[in-house]
């Protein structure tokens, strides 16, 4: 089956796919066809910000990917959870809007040659698409824009206890992890509205799904792009097990994702010739960056169980009467805990005094996640995450076979670089003295992992490997940047030696971020949405911020 053309085809309606669909069929010249292959979103559990946990366990919105064994956590993989619904991941993440650091950005422009992404060109795309009152007025910040971005109108008193001991221990605060520099301990921000979660699709894609040069389809699985003599010229999808094509007379722009974006190119021919021609695809550009060059985000945790206070998000019989008053305050007034994201204090710091900038990412979790860290906090405590958020190791994903619904080899290669683990490690010993200090004594709680035995870097090393997962934060898989050797796309999103066709989300990163990663997306689709209706860029934003 075929249809008739469109102008732009977007492959995905995750983050960036959402804000691509608004801002090209804001300009009602162009036809835009939006493909995503999970389910539309209108579930209620994705709506409730605490439905995170829900969400994680419900296989209809998400792919289920696993990662390949990992050398560096003693040959185990681990569950690799990615949004399978419209508003992609945004509709199942954490909610958390943190850009990382400015010289994240001053780095892809000056040593990744991404021309044009600095802090401050990109700064008034962040802007553009926020809509924060609590720093309205800033100039780090957007007032009026789609995404709702706000602070916990109530955090739990768990959190201030972290704070307490972090300011007393002598770290640094940080008011705003999104302004000049976000160095220290504080709250975080989260894109929530009024007690909903506020995904990518909500904000971006619902309030103009009534336009008429829109089209968003669901339920279809992009297999390829077609290319005919080096140009894009569609996508050949399945839809209910039947292959359909759509013909696009602009461009086709993949925001799959950073496993799902690598995995079209792939399948399209596009990627290193030798391994395509032995899956039996046809190549049609050798390409070897597609799918190398991927990094997440690493962690491990310290655990703290109270057996007798139930101060912490959790589910027990002593808990029970205040947990229905909390599923009431939100039924009746949407707020409460129920309404705000759970993990809300952190603290974004460096490993070692010597670094420019921060290496490592403390998150405060206010509730007991168990030896297997699930996601439904049976009982009581509180745990501190351990993040490394520059990660030096980098691996791969690629395409098993070239079948569309085949899951991809994903290997990340944690801790391959052993400076990676000793960065996790210091941060487990930070979180331990942190948990540890009196702030928390009111508590009454007792480590249970790594467990009060586990103290030399041997111990805490094998610990690391043996419980260590992601932070959900891929990216790098189809790099930006202008080494032809070792990156997919220009500084202009565009995939080398193929015409029409661009690459925009997470797989682009030229590096990763030292933060969570959904509103650096957001900006990549705002500026990616301007290159593509030939907009020009806006001026750059010069402003004080930390030495690097
Ligand atoms: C559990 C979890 C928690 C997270 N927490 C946070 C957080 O708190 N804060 C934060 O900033 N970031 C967080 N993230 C990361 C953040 O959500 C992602 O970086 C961001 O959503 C990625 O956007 P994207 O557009 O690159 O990909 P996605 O949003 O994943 O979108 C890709 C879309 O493409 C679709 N797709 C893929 N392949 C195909 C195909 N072949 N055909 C059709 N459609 C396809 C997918 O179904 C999906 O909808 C979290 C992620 C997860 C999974």
């Amino acid at each position: 089956m075929t249809t008739t053309p469109y102008h732009y085809i977007i492959v995905g309606g995750g983050s960036a796919g959402c804000v691509l669909a608004n801002r090209l069929s804001a300009d009602a010249r162009y036809n835009v066809l939006l493909l995503e292959a999970g389910p539309p979103d209108d579930h209620w559990v994705l709506s409730i910000p605490t439905g995170v946990v829900a969400s994680l366990m419900k296989p209809e919105f998400s792919w289920g990917y696993e990662s390949t064994p990992q050398s560096g956590l003693e040959n185990r993989p681990f569950p690799i959870p990615r949004g399978r619904v419209l508003g992609g991941s945004s509709s199942v993440n954490g909610m958390v809007y943190f850009r990382g650091h400015p010289g994240d950005y001053d780095d892809w422009a000056h040593r990744e040659g991404a021309r044009g992404w600095s802090y401050a060109e990109v700064l008034p795309y962040f802007c553009r698409s926020e809509d924060n009152r609590t720093f309205a007025g800033s100039p780090y910040h957007g007032a009026s824009g789609e995404m709702s971005v706000t602070n916990s109108p109530r955090p739990n008193r768990l959190s201030r206890s972290f704070l307490e001991a972090t300011k007393s221990l002598g770290l640094p605060e940080c008011v705003d992890f999104n302004g000049p520099d976000p160095e220290g301990c504080g709250m975080r921000q989260a894109t929530i509205r009024n007690g909903r979660r506020e995904s990518m699709v909500t904000a971006f894609l619902h309030p103009v799904r009534h336009r008429a040069n829109l089209e968003v389809k669901t339920g279809v699985v992009v297999d390829r792009v077609l290319i005919e003599n080096g140009r894009a010229t569609g996508v050949r999808c399945l839809v209910d097990n039947q292959v359909c094509d759509f013909h696009a007379a602009g461009e086709v722009i993949l925001s799959a994702g950073a496993y799902g974006s690598p995995a079209v190119l792939q399948r399209s021919g596009v990627g290193d010739a030798e391994e395509l021609a032995a899956l039996g695809v046809k190549v049609q550009h050798h390409l070897p960056a597609v799918g190398r060059g991927l990094r997440d985000h690493p962690n491990a945790a310290v655990q703290v169980k109270t057996d007798r206070d139930h101060t912490s998000y959790g589910v027990s019989a002593r808990a029970m009467l205040r947990n229905i008053g909390n599923v009431l305050e939100y039924v009746l007034w949407r707020g409460g805990p129920v309404g705000s994201s759970t993990f809300e204090a952190t603290g974004f710091l460096r490993s070692d005094p010597s670094l420019a900038r921060p290496d490592l990412q403390l998150v405060f979790m206010p509730a007991h996640r168990g030896p297997k860290m699930t996601a439904l906090p049976m009982g009581h405590g509180y745990g501190v995450l351990s993040i490394l958020v520059r990660p030096k190791s980098h691996g791969r994903v690629t395409i098993a076979s070239a079948d569309p619904l085949a899951k991809p080899l994903i290997d990340p290669r944690f801790y391959e670089d052993p400076d990676d683990i000793d960065v996790v490690r210091k941060g487990l010993l930070l979180a331990r003295q942190i948990v540890q200090h009196p702030a928390f004594n009111r508590y009454g709680g007792h480590e249970i992992l790594p467990g009060p035995d586990v103290k030399d870097d041997a111990a805490l090393t094998s610990y690391i490997r043996r419980t260590s997962s992601t932070v959900h934060h891929p990216g790098c898989t189809c790099r930006m940047g202008d080494d032809p050797s070792t990156t997919v796309v220009d500084h202009e999103l565009k995939v080398r030696g193929i015409a029409g066709l661009r690459v925009a989300d997470a797989s682009v990163f030229p590096t990763l971020i030292a933060g969570n990663t959904n509103a650096a997306v957001v900006m990549i689709a705002e500026k990616a949405a301007d290159m593509l209706l030939g907009k020009a860029a806006p001026e750059p934003v010069r402003l004080p911020r930390a030495a690097l």
